[in-house]
């Protein structure tokens, strides 16, 4: 076992498994510290504005946990379900100091499930990170945790849902999709990130490519997929990572322990392979 860090949080465990997978004498202090640097940025997290986040989820607060956990950037990502949610994206640019060069204005925008044409549900100008999420079934205002069975059949579903997503990424180019894939896990017929599945995701993937979008790997993804798909998650990244899409981490904190605080995601990146030169992290417009 090559020698590492003493393993006491999550991220030393994690690095304690890369370094398992580099022969001892081939490792050096830089591979660890570069891949450290990955895990140093935290692009999606909620605030008290979101209306579901823990009521300690100030923006003033974001930003010293940021200090404290010694995360070099983050970006804040409110929800905008709706066009008028845009107000709660206001009120952040308007909490985040002049001088915190380091704290992005983000927005885990929403695809618009009625018109289907790949737009956003509104405009992202002026704000640096858009993550573009689905959190509705196509066509419908049925939200991901809802019953959807009265409204479509499965196949429907998923058809529409890929081509929804080409739609977003060709034309609203977001600088992320969102948890890609978590609104499919609710359907009966998605058991697990398979080949038919993942040839699906080829497709998609080629789109971010040819967009210039990311794909998302969000720590709070596994909490909402069934063992085997959170089992073969991992494809999808192996995948993205043989298009040449790039990843970006985000903890979609919705409490500030959350923050920076990657876990099942190191799993991932394990399996799936991935290396610093997979990922980006988020930049100003
Ligand atoms: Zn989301
Ligand atoms: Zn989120």
């Amino acid at each position: 076992m090559a020698r590492c860090p003493d393993p006491v949080s999550g991220a030393i465990i994690q690095e304690l498994v890369y370094c398992s997978r580099v022969p001892e004498n081939l490792l050096t202090m830089k591979a660890v510290i570069l891949l450290s640097d990955v895990f140093a940025y935290d692009s999606h997290l909620h605030t008290i504005y979101s209306g579901h986040s823990h009521p300690d989820m100030t923006v003033d607060a974001i930003i010293g946990q940021m200090q404290e956990v010694g995360l070099k950037q983050i970006a804040i990502t409110e929800h905008v379900f709706v066009r008028s949610d845009l107000g709660r994206v206001g009120i952040v640019a308007s909490q985040i100091p002049h001088d915190a060069e380091n704290v992005l204005l983000g927005a885990e925008m929403d695809a618009d499930a009625i018109a289907l044409d790949g737009t956003l549900v509104a405009p992202t100008d002026g704000i640096d990170w858009v993550v573009a999420s689905f959190h509705k079934f196509p066509g419908t205002s049925i939200w991901w945790n809802q019953d959807y069975r009265e409204a479509k059949d499965e196949k429907t579903i998923y058809r529409e849902w890929l081509d929804w997503a080409h739609e977003v990424i060709a034309v609203s180019k977001p600088d992320a999709i969102g948890h890609p894939g978590t609104l499919i896990c609710h359907l009966s017929t998605v058991e697990e990130f398979d080949k038919p599945i993942l040839r699906d995701f080829a497709g998609i993937l080629e789109s971010c490519r040819e967009h210039g979008v990311a794909f998302e790997l969000n720590e709070l993804t596994h909490k909402k997929m069934r063992p085997l798909q959170k089992e073969t998650y991992y494809r999808v990244f192996k995948l993205a990572k043989e298009k040449g899409v790039k990843i970006v981490l985000g903890s979609d904190s919705h409490s500030l322990p959350q923050i920076g605080r990657y876990l099942w995601i190191r799993e991932v990146i394990d399996q799936a392979g991935l290396e610093r030169s997979d990922f980006i992290i988020p930049t100003k417009r």
